[in-house]
């Protein structure tokens, strides 16, 4: 096995956790079996109780992880299927290390992050290794380094390559060389401080990864070099990608990163063929047609919070030969207004998912104008939620419904939390979460749009429809068109007298691939195209 650490300096958001999976996506593509893991030395156990604001986008696993978004660039650049031990946190750290000192397994000794901490992150990138087949573990380290956080994994990660011997690892720097407008250059020494904050640990890194707005000319790469301590052929430039994210293997590719990192870790394969993946950028950069698709949520202002929804929509769009601009719209702008001011250019409405009452009214709304106008919807979680409560009150004339969670003595509680819900107390993990199977109702448009009767998708959430209302509500037009294998759970919904109104109360977003679109979005734009035309 090898391993690739993945660093970062300077500054956050520098794109790591995109450069890991591109680096991945191009190993892949050498025949290598890659494995992909993050390191967040935040102290939270996982990022499922963080707000979006401070945390963007939770991603969700197979096996019920809530995880960082950084996994979702996992699994849409490689075919890695992730797991709970493909995401490590501080918290989880410590309170492995924690519980084992209230078992005693320390023996007496005083408990200290050198070695115990270390040695259990140690412990989980070993397991990894030995747990999963592969050729090489890429793992990112978040955080900036310099982060008091951050070191007890740095200082692990000195340690496991004397354990594993330097010829199987290497450490990669993703850097900021900004330009000063001033000087009208670009400068390294931001660098140059940051990489000499990892020699003092004892980390020297083996490639640089440069972010940057101008071309790193050979000066600049020279002096990076020099002062960094790395051979020339090692100091790669990262601007800004001109379209599309799904770029970046492309341009790591012409930089040679790939055959770097394999000459580094005495990896012999032939060069990545990238032309399958070069075809889906085409088509995401030059489509021959283009529509406007509205995403109707709370916090559209951040550009992490519906991360996966966005990139499956550049799925659906490549498959469809069709660009799309996203309008992002806050979902409280459209309360007590007319609707059509906002959303009468758009050619389909999606409502994501979501917790709390802020901006639900604004939702509902957008599920009325969608059904009335009969523009193409697709509900995700809470967008199925709010679809359910807007046909309840408008169409089925049960006033006042809505769901517990926004009030709790709503005459129609048309979603509600079942039993084993309301006896949850814990926040953490406790909604229902991962991958769940549904049966799709033959003959519905479900069924055409998967093209099969059982599906598994991912889940994330604690309410759920309320099946005292399913007759009345079928009645007039509502259809369940799938659910939970012993039908107590309802897991998809569509409106019967409607070109295309489609909701789940899971999160197909997590399953969308940039050569396998997911259906229902893939579905959705095309019906958007069908409606426009
Ligand atoms: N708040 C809703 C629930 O808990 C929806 C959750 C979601 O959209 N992920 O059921």
């Amino acid at each position: 096995m090898k391993y690739i650490f993945v660093t970062g300096g300077v500054v956050s958001s520098l794109g790591k956790g995109l450069a890991a999976a591109a680096l991945g996506t191009l190993l892949e593509h050498r025949g290598l079996r890659v494995i992909m893991q993050k390191f967040d030395p935040y102290l939270n156990v996982d990022p499922g109780t963080m707000s979006p604001f401070q945390h963007g986008e939770v991603y969700v696993l197979s096996d019920g992880a809530e995880t960082d978004l950084d996994l979702g660039h996992y699994e849409r650049f490689t075919s890695c299927v992730l797991s709970r031990a493909n995401n490590v946190t501080s918290g989880q750290v410590y309170e492995t290390v924690l519980a084992k000192e209230r078992r005693g397994d320390y023996l007496g000794k005083t408990v200290q992050v050198i070695p115990h901490v270390t040695d259990e992150i140690k412990g989980r990138i070993q397991r990894l290794a030995k747990e999963e087949s592969g050729d090489v573990i890429i793992t990112e380290i978040g955080g900036t380094t310099g982060d008091i956080e951050g070191l007890p994994f740095l200082e692990a990660i000195r340690q496991f390559q004397l354990e594993v011997g330097p010829e199987n690892v290497v450490i990669m720097h993703v850097t900021l060389v900004p330009f000063i407008k001033a000087a009208g250059e670009l400068k390294t020494k931001p660098s140059q401080q940051s990489i000499a904050k990892l020699r003092e640990i004892g980390l020297q890194p083996h490639v640089l990864l440069c972010r940057t707005e101008k071309p790193l000319v050979l000066e600049v790469r020279q002096k990076l070099a020099l002062f960094c301590n790395v051979p020339l052929h090692a100091v790669v430039e990262v601007r800004d990608v001109d379209h599309t994210i799904y770029e970046l293997p492309l341009t790591l590719q012409d930089e040679k990163l790939d055959d770097t990192v394999c000459r580094l870790l005495r990896l012999d394969t032939p060069s990545a063929q990238m032309t399958e993946w070069r075809r889906f950028v085409q088509r995401v950069v030059t489509p021959r047609k283009s529509l406007k698709v509205a995403v109707v949520g709370k916090y559209v202002g951040l550009q992490d919070a519906y991360k996966s929804i966005y990139e499956s929509l550049t799925h659906a769009g490549a498959a469809n030969d069709c660009g799309i601009e996203i309008m992002r719209i806050d979902a409280e702008d459209l309360e007590g207004t007319e609707p059509g001011n906002t959303l009468g250019t758009v050619a389909g409405i999606i409502v994501p998912g979501g917790f709390g009452d802020r901006g639900v009214e604004g939702k509902i709304t957008a599920c009325k104008y969608a059904r009335e106008k009969r523009l193409p919807y697709l509900g995700l979680c809470l967008g199925m939620q709010a679809a359910t409560i807007e046909f309840a009150r408008n169409v089925c004339g049960l006033k006042g419904a809505n769901s517990t969670e926004f009030e709790e003595h709503t005459p129609h509680p048309v979603i509600c939390l079942l039993d084993d819900q309301k006896e949850v107390r814990m926040k953490g993990a406790s909604m229902r979460l991962g991958s769940w199977p549904t049966d799709i109702v033959p003959g519905t448009l479900a069924e055409k749009i998967y093209g099969k009767l059982q599906i598994i998708e991912r889940h994330r959430h604690r309410y759920e429809f309320n099946l005292k209302y399913k007759e009345a509500m079928e009645e007039k037009g509502f259809a369940v068109c799938g659910t939970s294998p012993n039908a107590r759970l309802v897991e998809l919904i569509e409106l019967r007298d409607h070109p295309w109104f489609v909701a789940c109360q899971y999160h197909p977003e997590f399953l969308s691939k940039p050569n396998a679109p997911h259906p229902l979005f893939r579905g959705f734009i095309a019906a958007c195209l069908a409606s426009s035309e």
